[in-house]
């Protein structure tokens, strides 16, 4: 997905507008690899292969542990919870 598109996304859950990004791979202006984060209600969404996967809870599948294991290396000082799927950023870097 491209960076832009950050801006029209919404939480499917909460509807926050106000998304966050961490990139994991990137290919000129194309995110290849990330996850979006809503602040307010601390959900997280890969993005796998170029697309946003925004999904509510009830929808997510198995892709979810998969991803999250492949990237929480890469991603210093948050952890990608399953059920729900929450985030948490470790105290020192908060
Ligand atoms: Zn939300």
């Amino acid at each position: 997905m491209k960076q832009w598109l950050l801006d029209i996304l919404q939480c499917p859950i909460c509807r926050n507008d106000k998304l966050s990004l961490k990139t994991i791979e990137v290919n000129g202006d194309e995110i290849v690899w990330g996850v979006i984060l809503c602040d307010a209600c601390k959900r997280w969404f890969p993005i796998i292969n170029s697309i946003p996967h925004m999904l509510p809870d009830e929808f997510r599948k198995n892709e979810d542990k998969e991803f999250a294991e492949r990237v929480s290396k890469l991603l210093e000082g948050i952890t990608l919870e399953l059920r729900p799927p929450r985030y948490k950023i470790s105290d020192d870097i908060r």
